[in-house]
């Protein structure tokens, strides 16, 4: 009998303790961000940021890699490395020629034809060609970001994806661990609305699944006013596209610095719509373990704060801990109960 009663308490107490990691894993959880397009020709099944088909079953690489992205940054355990400054060829410029803006259904993709745009130095080896940027978000401003740092997440983050010129095309650079690097920023709600990043209007013509509008590029902000307006301070490792396949070939740069949109800009992306017609209202997944990498900080990473102060309108870690502790108290009154039992 006693052994019964204790089987039945550890029982109760794993599903308490699954319940209660519930809310911030379950809930606002797993999701996934990367929408680049032409992912959505590799993945030969049905992906999504929740249910079924959201991050906790996706297969592959995406399940059983050892290098996989988004990661939980800490900053304290980012080694210092000289990884000197980018150079971003025409991201200074308006050049005369269209871009096209997206709905894919997991998000907001603007893809950029011809190879303009190129991105090289800041450790990087070689050059790599922007192909597109797209945006990763949340329901609020508590969650959103595929990185975080030191457990805290940004309400958005936005990916440059670059593909290596060494490679003829994106299928190919898939292929290498060197085939792409992507410029991730935070993002802030706060304040009045970014004019650089005005084109988030644009949002407002794709809403419907599978919607898409052809900007002229002089309808954007150069990409450097996109960009945090400090470009040489960025944490770096090496892992993967965040959406299936999750191929492990990214050399991630996260830059340090946030820049910030409006509540109304913000909102404008919340409201576009997934294949079944309801709102995207996410589409970030989770930090995956660093494993045996190390990530890289272009500068002095010790000044970052651990525990920032939760600011109106920001951050907060969707596995943070509250859970923790909630965890914890599960803990301690099961093996109370089991000692209480046992007697
Ligand atoms: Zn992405």
């Amino acid at each position: 009998m006693e052994s019964f009663l204790v089987v039945v308490f550890l029982i109760i107490s794993c599903a308490s303790l699954a319940f209660s990691a519930g809310p911030c894993k379950v809930g606002a959880t797993r999701k996934l961000p990367i929408n680049q397009t032409f992912l959505s020709s590799f993945s030969l099944l049905a992906w999504s940021y929740e249910g079924d088909t959201g991050p906790n079953h996706w297969k592959g690489v995406c399940e059983t890699g050892k290098r996989q992205s988004p990661i939980d940054i800490k900053s304290s355990d980012a080694v210092y490395n000289a990884l000197g400054k980018f150079d971003l060829k025409n991201y200074d410029k308006k050049l005369d020629l269209n871009f096209t803006v997206a709905n894919n259904g997991h998000g907001m993709v603007v893809s950029l034809a011809g190879g303009n745009y190129t991105v090289s130095g800041g450790g990087l080896v070689g050059s790599y060609k922007t192909v597109q940027f797209h945006l990763h978000w949340g329901p609020n401003n508590d969650e959103g970001s595929e990185h975080v740092v030191n457990g805290t997440a940004y309400p958005a983050e936005m990916h440059f994806v670059s593909c290596n010129t060494n490679y003829p095309n994106v299928t190919e650079a898939l292929k290498y661990p060197d085939g792409l690097a992507v410029l991730g920023v935070f993002i802030k709600v706060e304040g009045d609305d970014n004019d650089a990043w005005s084109f988030l209007d644009f949002a407002a013509n794709v809403t419907k699944y599978k919607s898409s509008v052809v900007v002229p590029a002089s309808d954007f902000a150069v990409f450097n006013k996109m960009l945090p307006a400090s470009k040489s301070d960025y944490y770096r490792y090496n892992g993967s596209l965040t959406t299936p396949t999750c191929n492990e070939v990214v050399t991630w740069t996260v830059f340090k610095d946030a820049v910030n949109i409006s509540k109304r800009q913000i909102g404008l992306l919340r409201k576009l719509e997934k294949q079944d017609g309801k709102p995207l209202k996410e589409n970030y997944r989770p930090p995956m373990p660093l494993n045996d990498r190390t990530v890289k900080a272009s500068f002095n990473a010790t000044s970052v704060a651990t525990n920032p102060p939760p600011a109106a309108g920001s951050t907060t870690m969707p596995t943070g801990g509250a859970s923790v502790s909630r965890m914890t108290a599960g803990l301690f009154l099961s093996m109370l109960l089991i000692l209480f039992t046992l007697q």
